[in-house]
This record gives C-alpha cells, structure tokens and sequence, in this order.
C-alpha cells in the first residue's frame, strides 16, 4: 500500500499504548479522533510560551496570542475556500448549528418548512425542533433509501413555496454515507431556501469548498479533525452571516454600549462572545496544518481499503447486520450482531484492546428507520493498519461465538 499508515501512527503518541494488556486498537474515530504530536505540541508551545487573552491587550503577549488566534482563523478559511470573515469560531459543530437556527428562526414565522433527513445527527435536528416548538415552523424529513441513501426523488417534492431553510447532513456518522452536497445545494436553492450543511463527518475525510458547493452555512467540530475538543466552526457567506442577530452577549461582540443603546460588531466577532477558544483554535490551525499536509486522496483510499477488506472478511458471516452500503461511502461500518446487544459487542471488544463506540450515534430517527436500537460502529481513520483491521475481525469473530 502506498500510503505509510506506520509512519503517520508514530506521530499519534496515545496510540503507543495498551488498553487490558492488549496494544490499542482505535476504531472510534468517528466520535472522535485521537490527535497529533504537532497539535499537542502547538497547544503546549503557546502555554509555556505565549499566552494572554486576545484582541484586548497591548503588550507583545496578547499580540503574539492574538496573531495566532487569527492566523487559525486563516487556515481554516484557507481549508475550506472561505474569506476569512466568514469563518466563526465557535465550541463545536453542535453550537455552530445552534447558532445559526436561533438566528434564522428570528425570521421564520409558523407554517414556515425546514427539510432534514433521517440520517441526521441530533446536532442537525434538535436545534430545528426549537423553532417547531417555539414558532410552529413545520419539519419535513428526506427519507433514507435501504442502502442509505437520501432519496432525492423525495426531497425534490418536500421542496416547496414554504421551504426556508434545508438543513443536511454532508456525510452520516451512521452510514458513513457521503451526500453530493452541491446537487442538493442546488436543489435547495432553486427553491428559494438557505442551505446548511452539517460537515462534521465529511471535513475529516475530502477536500471541502465552501464555495465550489454553495453552501450557505457550513458547520463542523475540530476534535474529529485531529484537533482539539471545544472548538468548532461555523461557516456562513459573508451577506448570510451579515443577516444573521448574535447569539450570545458578552465582551468584543459589541460596536458600542452605553445605557440606552448597543451596536454590534460585524461577522465573525458578532458571534465570538466572551473569551474564546484561543488555545483550541491554536489546536485546530496545527491540526489543519497536518491534514493539509496530506495526500488527503490518498488518505481516503487507505481508510476505504480497511473498510473494504473487513467487508470482505465478513463476508459469509451470516450473523452480522450491517447498515450503510451507499455507493461512494465513507469508512464507517455500522453493524449488529445477532442475539448480542451492541453495547455487550462493544464491552467484550474493549477486552481485547479494541474500542468502538455502541449506541444510538445521537441519530434516533435513523435508528428508527432502520429498526434498530443501538449499533456500534467501527470507524477507520488514517492511522489504523492492515493488522488493526484484521485483528478486528477476529475479535469480532470471537466475540459473536459467545452469543451463538
Ligand atoms: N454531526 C455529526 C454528523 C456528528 O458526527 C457529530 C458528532 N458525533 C456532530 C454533528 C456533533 O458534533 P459535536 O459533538 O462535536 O458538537
């Protein structure tokens, strides 16, 4: 195999280590990822070197700071092809949507429509189910075909006069489905709506262009990405973001406060209350920095080269379901085996080092879907081997013969 996943596993040091006397096997990348030397390295460096708060100060410490925060911000815009004052730091995917329904829904009126899908994170859906509670707007779901796919054939006809807002998964943490987010921002706009894309699965595996798709809002979390926990980021076009209220209150969102009156500052600070995550941001530029180093095709064709070779395996089990087999998916393998609940699956894999997550993924109406109460999947990123795939399968295989 061309791609050196030995050499990029050197530089994840937690990954040197044993879990119940049995080398770490990682296969819950999908939840979240384990991180670099670099990102560790640059989140120390700027503790032990140069730290203050940032755009306050004037001294060289909270100027260093400062540049850092914004250089972050560069490389993130870089990333994904946005100007830099459309990418807004936030403390996750999750509040990066929160964000943008709490604005939009300052606009939406009842019998207003949101389009979602079943394949949703709740991340993508509980922030819509404000709105339906508070001002009646109406949500319509884009079913989900047996092999994972949204159908599109459906979501053409939920489109609609009403249709404000479509608001999609851009890949599924379930299905590992990878959805072809410019024709259905396309779709969405030939209808008159916004579109918001939930990234957070689909950053980590293929270049995303922000502009390229169309999206109106683009939104994902940094700790899937390499980076660190508690940030995230939300995209939005400049004139979207420009319409958009804050969402919080706080110190340097602000124009000017006198008694009587406040002004707000423009995107992106509008929406950076308070101290932001200065040290995360810091993180997730190094992050950045090592995924960009990639040959992020390459990247791909490794973790589909696991993916495949366990299906391949597995093949003849006949004691294994699996849901997900979208052409084109992403590494995820979502699966349940018979008699045994995944949460007992998952307990007895984590006895012979291997971890994968087990249960509902925060997608219950995909789980509803599919009639199944909990999953656990397992998820190749880029630094699992051959040897870690395979060594799946025969705890796999083991763990299903106590349930035979
Ligand atoms: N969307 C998807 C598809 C996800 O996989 C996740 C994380 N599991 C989220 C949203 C939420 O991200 P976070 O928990 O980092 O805010």
């Amino acid at each position: 195999m061309a791609f050196d996943a030995e050499a990029i596993r050197a530089q994840f040091p937690i990954l040197a280590r044993q879990v119940n006397g049995k080398p770490l096997v990682y296969l819950d990348s999908a939840a979240s990822a384990q991180k670099p030397r670099a990102v560790i390295d640059a989140m120390t460096h700027a503790m032990e070197y140069s730290y203050a708060n940032v755009h306050r100060g004037l001294h060289t410490l909270a100027n260093e700071t400062t540049d850092a925060y914004e250089a972050a911000r560069r490389k993130v815009a870089a990333f994904i092809n946005a100007d830099v004052n459309e990418v807004v730091f936030t403390k996750g995917g999750t509040e990066a949507v929160n964000l943008v329904a709490a604005g939009l829904g300052a606009r939406l009126q009842s019998g207003d429509e949101i389009i979602l899908s079943q394949m949703e994170h709740h991340a993508n859906i509980v922030p819509w189910h404000f709105l339906r509670e508070r001002l009646g707007v109406v949500l319509k779901w884009v079913p989900v075909t047996d092999d994972g796919r949204l159908d599109l054939e459906a979501f053409q006809g939920l489109l609609g006069p009403r249709t404000r807002v479509v608001a999609l998964s851009h890949m599924s943490n379930v299905l590992g489905t990878i959805n072809d987010a410019k024709s259905l921002a396309r779709m969405a706009h030939e209808a008159g709506a916004l579109v918001l894309f939930d990234g957070c699965q689909a950053i980590v595996h293929r270049a995303v262009d922000v502009k390229d798709i169309d999206a109106d809002f683009y939104v994902f979390s940094g700790h899937k990405l390499y980076g660190p926990t508690g940030i995230g980021i939300l995209y939005g076009k400049a004139d979207r973001l420009a319409e958009l209220p804050p969402y919080q209150g706080g110190g340097e969102m602000i124009g000017v406060v006198s008694e009587d009156e406040i002004t707000y500052a423009d995107p992106p600070h509008r929406f950076e209350a308070g101290t932001p995550p200065i040290l995360e941001a810091i993180g997730l530029g190094a992050a950045i920095d090592f995924v960009s180093g990639l040959d992020r095709i390459a990247v791909a064709e490794h973790e589909h080269a696991l993916y495949e070779r366990v299906r391949e395996r597995l093949k003849g089990a006949n004691w294994l379901r699996v849901i997900g087999d979208a052409p084109g998916k992403g590494a995820i393998l979502s699966f349940t085996v018979d008699g045994a609940h995944a949460h007992d699956v998952a307990q007895i894999l984590d006895r012979y080092g291997l971890a994968v997550r087990a249960g509902t993924h925060c997608a219950e109406p995909l789980m509803q879907r599919f009639d199944f109460t909990s999953t656990a999947p397992a998820s190749f990123a880029l630094y699992n081997t051959v040897e870690e795939a395979d060594a799946f399968v025969d705890a796999l295989t083991k763990t299903q013969a106590f349930f035979a």
